[in-house]
This record gives structure tokens, sequence and C-alpha cells, in this order.
């Protein structure tokens, strides 16, 4: 194909103003999926994405359409909309020329329309802002059309405004596409680049690559390298979504497709590398790669312990299609055994517990998340803490926490709010500006660990769920972090462990012991629970114990029937944990541990 009649593009929103409507909306308009197939978010493989409405896995498809009376080839490349999944973002966006800059016409620019076309203005990509659902009786076209003129510069008049459900304006677009973004372009004659923005583990096919060609050409049955690792593979085949698979004779300059080469695990073809040729292979790669990182770690053990191999299959499987996923085998007191699994974010968390219970029938308990820790002990040695019971005892220099650089949007009514709760989650505010009259956008370094869990619930109920949020990793501080344990009859509990700053200590230790005390039933003796820092007590509850003996009963009385109460009650303790003398039942753990 020549590079000239190409044009590769993305569509970049917030979450819910419409991409994935407007995606279907240019499949059916192009003609490439017919109205009777069509069935809403076509692009959106995954069960679990169709059902929450979300885009985890981007894809790529390839439409035709004609301006002027000359053919072209329009690749769209649908990104993921959420945080967790950024990098994935940035890789798809490297793909591209252009980028459609989509915005609800009844809610105007969120935290997530500026982090994407940061990203997008990072990789000098030409923008179309475009105001998209204005057959709601609500949208303001005239108000968000200036609104994002100052925000990227122009005439207000020049922003389009579509529907993607009812498709009015769509073919304007597909038209402007075509005329407002630059053809790709690299060289036809160079050794083959092309680099990977995504890769997807299919049963019956193994891995399949989608790569955007920069130089040069491959072509089917040819020996392809990834760059970053050497490694070489034969490639199977070579082809581009329309939206279904269909093989070419190869992919040239500037072209977007799939390439299938039989391995069978995402991470040997990661996102973000460079396929070469291996007999003429290129020098350079295209740069950008890089391994996702854990952000987020949690214990995640079977509810029965006999589940604990079919737990470790379920998480085989699931790494082969999600490069993200790490874990490693871990043991608690507790929980019996289990795994640490770091996550990119909550939501990947989120879809990861889901995944493993419908998909793989897993009854899961899953410890409260917490963030990765460096601490500096005494003799110098930094060690990395992905589960607060790993937090060492004894005399500690440093502890390092990640930090995250975040920005909120709202409604200036609700400035003060905002700051309030970024003061009390331990926020440092770096700026604040207003991007019109009535909206501001305010932005603070704050740790990981604060924003990660019900940081974006509170903002939003703090302002009538107007607020956004995005926010990217950001360097580390050194911060006066402590762990908290909690005893049980003066045994420590490693699963309630958990890592708080100084300030905040206390106030764990009292939420955690009075938690269980409402939890852990009454046993033969009195059970004090404690909240300790090290060996200091920081609070205690306890509970108190059952007046009559089970056995006092019958006391002298006959043998059977005392055999018999005994069988009872190990019948009931099946369901128990033994922290020491103190039998906890499952539940109470699991209440306990909870994170909802
Ligand atoms: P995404 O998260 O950006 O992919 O957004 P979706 O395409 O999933 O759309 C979010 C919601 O907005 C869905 O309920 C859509 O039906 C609705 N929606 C999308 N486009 C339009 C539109 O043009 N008009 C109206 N009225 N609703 C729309
Ligand atoms: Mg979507």
């Amino acid at each position: 194909t020549d590079p000239a009649i190409i044009r590769n593009f993305c569509i970049i929103a917030h979450i819910d103003h419409g991409k994935s409507t407007l995606a279907d909306r240019m499949l059916q308009k192009t003609g490439v999926v017919a109205a009777r197939d069509m069935k809403a978010q076509y692009l959106d493989r995954m069960d679990i994405e169709r059902e929450r409405g979300i885009t985890i896995k981007s894809q790529a498809v390839r439409m035709p359409w004609e301006v002027d009376g000359t053919a072209h080839a329009l690749n769209m490349i649908d990104t993921p909309g959420h945080v967790d999944f950024t990098y994935e973002v940035s890789r798809s966006l490297a793909a591209c020329e252009g980028a459609v800059l989509l915005v609800d016409a009844a809610q105007g620019i969120e935290a997530q329309t500026l982090a994407n076309l940061y990203l997008a203005m990072e990789n000098d990509l030409t923008i179309i802002p475009v105001l998209n659902k204005i057959d709601l009786p609500a949208a303001q076209p005239e108000k968000y059309a200036l609104e994002l003129a100052n925000l990227i510069g122009g005439d207000p008049a020049d922003v389009l405004r579509v529907s993607g459900k009812t498709g009015e304006g769509v073919e304007a677009l597909l038209d402007k596409i075509v005329r407002d973004l630059p053809a790709p372009v690299g060289n036809a004659d160079a050794p083959a680049r092309a680099m990977i923005f995504d890769s997807v583990y299919d049963t019956y096919r193994g891995v399949v690559t989608y790569v955007r060609v920069v130089d040069g050409k491959l072509s089917p049955r040819e020996r392809i390298q990834m760059m970053s690792t050497k490694a070489s593979h034969e490639l199977l085949e070579i082809g581009v979504s329309s939206p279904e698979p269909t093989p070419t004779q190869g992919l040239g300059v500037g072209e977007v497709g799939y390439l299938i080469t039989g391995v069978k695990d995402v991470r040997q073809s990661k996102v973000g590398d460079t396929v070469t040729n291996l007999a003429k292979p290129a020098n350079e790669s295209l740069g950008g790669y890089q391994d996702p990182k854990p952000m987020v770690f949690s214990g995640l053990y079977p509810l029965d312990g006999s589940d604990y191999p079919a737990l470790r299959d379920a998480l085989d499987k699931l790494q082969l299609n999600d490069a993200a996923l790490v874990y490693e085998p871990e043991t608690s007191v507790a929980l019996g055994f289990g795994f640490r699994v770091g996550f990119l974010g909550l939501l990947h968390l989120e879809i990861v517990r889901e995944r493993l219970e419908r998909e793989f029938n897993l009854d899961l308990i899953s410890t409260a998340p917490n963030v990765v820790y460096e601490v500096k002990t005494e003799d110098k040695k930094m060690i990395t803490v992905t589960n607060p019971s790993e937090f060492p005892g004894g005399k500690i220099l440093e502890v390092h926490e990640p930090m995250v650089a975040a920005t909120v949007l709202a409604p200036n009514e609700f400035v003060g709010a905002i700051m309030e709760l970024c003061q009390s989650r331990r926020g440092h505010m770096r700026g604040m500006d207003y991007l019109s009259e009535d909206r501001v956008e305010l932005r603070y370094w704050l740790p990981l660990a604060e924003i990660v869990f019900d940081f974006f619930d509170v903002l939003k109920s703090k302002t009538r769920g107007y607020a956004s949020l995005d926010w990217k990793a950001d360097g580390e501080q050194i911060s006066d972090l402590v762990k908290v344990d909690i005893l049980l009859q003066g045994e420590q509990v490693d699963a309630f462990s958990a890592i708080t700053h100084k300030d905040k200590a206390y106030s764990y230790g009292v939420m955690m012991t009075q938690k269980l005390r409402e939890l852990i039933p009454r046993q033969q003796f009195e059970v004090p629970i404690q909240a300790a820092i090290g060996s200091r007590i920081i609070a205690r509850e306890s509970i108190r114990a059952i007046r009559k003996d089970v056995l006092a009963k019958c006391y002298g009385g006959d043998i059977s029937r005392k055999r018999k109460l005994l069988e009872k009650q190990k019948e009931g303790k099946k369901r128990m944990k033994m922290v020491g003398r103190v039998e906890v039942p499952q539940e109470a753990f699991i209440a306990a541990l909870s994170s909802d």
C-alpha cells in the first residue's frame, strides 16, 4: 500500500465520552461491519470489557474511505481509557499520526481528556477536536467548543460536532481525518522496524501481535527479531484486521496490522518493543520500551486450601495474556497458601480477581492492597517490601514511598473541598489553573498509598460527582512510615499488618482491633487484641471469656455424652483457623481484610 493514502489515527477521550460508540459508527459508515452484524462496542472483545463498558486492550482496525475520488485506508487504533493502562495508551498513540480528541458536549473537558491530550502532544500527533453526543438535550456545544479551542488553539467554529449514537457528523469526521492528518512517512528501503503496540493471547492462534511498521517491510515466512531480547521467530502469518483478521502479503511503511509467530506468552512479544528482520536487522530500536511496573500488591488466597494448585494454573494462564501481571507464592499464618500478586492499579486488580472467579471458578480472599516500599535498614541495605509482613524489624534509617502526580478537574465551587482532601492525604500542591471561568485544574504531588484505595470515591462524593481525576507515577519521597502489627493473645497475625504514616497508625490500630472484637466469637478464655508498633502497644481491646465451659455441664457425667459434645465442637472447628490458642472463623478474616 502506498503510504500516501494511509491515515493512522486513534480516538482519545475521558471515560464514557463515547469513544467506543463512535468507533462502532465508523465501522458501520465505512462498510466494514454490516448493520446486521453490528453489536454494541464491536471492538471491545472481552466479556468483562463489554459488561463494564471499558476498553482494556487496544485493537486496530482498517477501514476504507473515499475522499475526492481517491480510496484511502484508515487505521483506527483503539486505546484503553483507564489510568491503570496509561503505558498501553501511550504506545497506541505512538503508532498514529493523529488523534481525534473526543469530548462529551454535555460534560466538557475532564481529567483524562487532558491526560490523553498531553500524551498525544508528546507524541507530536495532529489533534482533531470533536464534540460528541450533540443529540443530548443537555449538550452545550457552543460553550465547550470554546473550552476546547482555548485549550488547543484554533477557532471554536472548527470544532466538529457529532453524535456517535445517531451517526450525525461522522462522515464529515472521516473526511476531515483524511484531509487534516498527515500520511505516514518512513524509509521503504531501510531494514524493517515495526513497533508493537499490543499483543493478545488467543487460545487457537497463540499470541497475536499488533504492530505499526515505520520503515522497511515485513513479509510472511521470513524470520523476525525482537530488538529488546534478540529472540527470533518465524512469521507464520501477517495481515490486517478489517475487523476480522485478513492475511496479506506483508506490511510496509505506515501500515498497521497483526503478526502471528506461534509464541504462547505475551511476554515474548512485549508492548513497546521493536520488531526487525533477522537477516537484515535495524541498528536502532524505535525506543520507548518499558516493562510494565506493578504499583499495587495484594495477597490472593483460595477460600478452600485444596484449590491452591488450581489458582496457580489460573494465574499462569492469565499471565499469557497480561504482561503486567506478576505473582509469587506466599504463605500466611492466617490464610494458608496463596500468592502475592502485583497489579498496575486497583482496576487491574479487580479485573484479574473477577476473571479468576468467573473464568476459573475460584473462590478467593484478597488481602488489603498495599504499595511497594523501599526500606533502608541500619546496615544501609535497601529492602523492597511488597508485603507489610516483610517490613524489617529493628532500626530503620529511611522508608521511601512511591508518589504520583495527580490532576483534578472540577467546577471552582469545590476547590476548597478538594484542597482539604488532598491535604489530609499528605498531598503537596503544585499548581492551579482555570480552564474556563468556572472550571479549575488542580495539580498535586501525592503518596500513591493515599490515593490508590478510596481517594477517587471520596473525591466524587465531596464534589457531587463533578470532579475527575488522573494520575501517573512520579518518583518517591522519604516518609515517616511505620508498620502496625495486630496481635491476638500476644500472637502476631501476619495478614493484618499494615504500613501507615506515623500519624495514622493509631487510628488504624483502633479501627482494626475494634473490628476484630466484633468478628471473633468469644472463647473459653479472655483474648486480648492489641495493635503494636514494634513492642509498643498503641491500641487494645479484649474479647471476654465465655462464662460456662461446655464440658462443665457434664463434669463427672457420662463419658459418651462428653465425647459427643467434643465431636460436635470439632465439626464447627473445620472452618476455624488457629492463631496460637485462639480459634478464628475464616469469615472473620475475610470480613476484616475485605477492602470494600
Ligand atoms: P467510552 O467509555 O468513551 O468508550 O464510551 P461509550 O462509547 O461506552 O459510551 C458511554 C455512554 O455514552 C454509553 O451509554 C453510550 O450509549 C453513550 N453515548 C455514546 N455516544 C453517544 C451519543 O452520541 N449520544 C448519546 N445520547 N449517548 C451516547
Ligand atoms: Mg470504550
